[in-house]
């Protein structure tokens, strides 16, 4: 921040503000800490969702002259959101969160990470859990050497992936392990990504 003397500010009304890294409360809490460092707070808004590109360039225009006279903006949401207003403004876009991952919503508040949008899924083999995410090792035919009582050698307060697939496959009464599942097609997991989804056009391609 020390490049740049006055800032806007941008938060998400979404999830970062349920996180409470980027709603009202933290958009404001950072704007008194950049005044009391010296530095000139041009504006702020709150974004419904940051990751919504249509709506960031709208909320952009609306707030243009605050804009203008900002050297920077910093997003308070996640990099999805952060990359949304860089790509709606000519202006140097700082972020002010470090995102950790793409999580479902256990209930208000609470996320955890399920999927790992791996481009290769193998979730009807493993009773709907996805051991890529939530093995430690992302192993693909059962549990390792480590597991003790059915829990994980890397963190012994969580369950082993592997004993969930199994005891819910068992319980489904599935076959269990019934085939090797073969390497990963990590191929389609190509960086940088360049997957482009058109729900009203129904295009569903590569940019
Ligand atoms: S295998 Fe796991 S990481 Fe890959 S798409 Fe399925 S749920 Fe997501
Ligand atoms: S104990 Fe289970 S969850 Fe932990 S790394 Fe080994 S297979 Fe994966």
């Amino acid at each position: 921040m020390k490049d740049y003397q006055a800032v806007f500010l941008v938060g998400c009304g979404s999830c970062a503000t349920v996180c409470k890294v980027g709603g009202e409360e933290e958009v404001f809490a950072t704007q008194e800490w950049l005044e009391e460092c010296g530095h000139e707070v041009t504006g702020s808004m709150i974004l419904d969702e940051a990751c919504h590109i249509m709506r960031a360039a709208r909320e952009i225009r609306r707030f243009r002259d605050q804009i203008a006279d900002a050297d920077v903006l910093l997003v308070l949401s996640c990099g999805a959101g952060a990359q949304s207003i860089s790509d709606c403004t000519d202006k140097p876009v700082l972020t002010g969160v470090d995102p950790l991952f793409l999580g479902n919503v256990r209930r208000f508040g609470q996320y955890e990470e399920k999927c790992s949008l791996c481009g290769d899924c193998i979730l009807n083999e493993t009773a709907g859990i996805c051991p890529v995410t939530t093995c430690a090792k992302g192993l693909l035919n059962g549990p390792c050497g480590g597991m003790e009582d059915g829990y994980c050698e890397v963190d012994r307060q969580q369950q082993c992936a592997w004993v969930r697939i199994y005891q819910r496959l068992e319980k489904q009464q599935r076959g269990v392990f019934s085939r090797v599942v073969e390497p990963k097609d990590w191929s389609r997991k190509f960086k940088p990504g360049k997957h482009f989804i058109d729900r009203c056009s129904g295009k569903n391609s590569d940019l």
